[in-house]
């Protein structure tokens, strides 16, 4: 496991500062986002730290967070639909610097996004 001392969510997934947890699984855990977006935002995050989408070289490894993705939304109720959302870079509106999906439901989504 691949860990960040100073990284928020590294934290969040040693549970050394508490977060709302909905799940966790074989490399993830997901949480409740702090300031929600939505009726339903998670934030699903994988165990080892990686910055972003542009750290992976491993295509199943990342394959495998989408995956857990869709069942967190499953497992959440969301069957009108859901958005997930990768924030990447600065420009990207990334504030925390450990890849994570927000799994966003429960009303409807407008576009674009903004
Ligand atoms: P980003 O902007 O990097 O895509 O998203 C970071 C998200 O993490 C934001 O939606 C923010 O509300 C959430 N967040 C930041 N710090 C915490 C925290 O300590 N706990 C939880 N549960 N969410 C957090
Ligand atoms: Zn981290």
């Amino acid at each position: 496991m691949t860990r960040d001392p100073s990284c928020i969510f590294c934290k969040i997934v040693a549970r050394e500062i508490p977060a709302q947890l909905v799940d966790s699984g074989d490399g993830y855990v997901a949480f409740r986002d702090i300031n929600p977006q939505a009726p339903s935002h998670i934030l699903l995050v994988p165990v080892n730290h990686k910055s972003d989408v542009t750290q992976y070289d491993d295509a199943q490894e990342l394959g495998e967070v989408f995956k857990a993705a869709a069942r967190v939304a499953e497992k959440e109720g969301l069957k009108g639909g859901f958005r997930l959302v990768v924030n990447t870079g600065d420009d990207g509106g990334q504030t925390v610097h450990h890849l994570h999906i927000h799994i966003l439901g429960g009303r409807s989504m407008n576009w674009p996004p903004g």
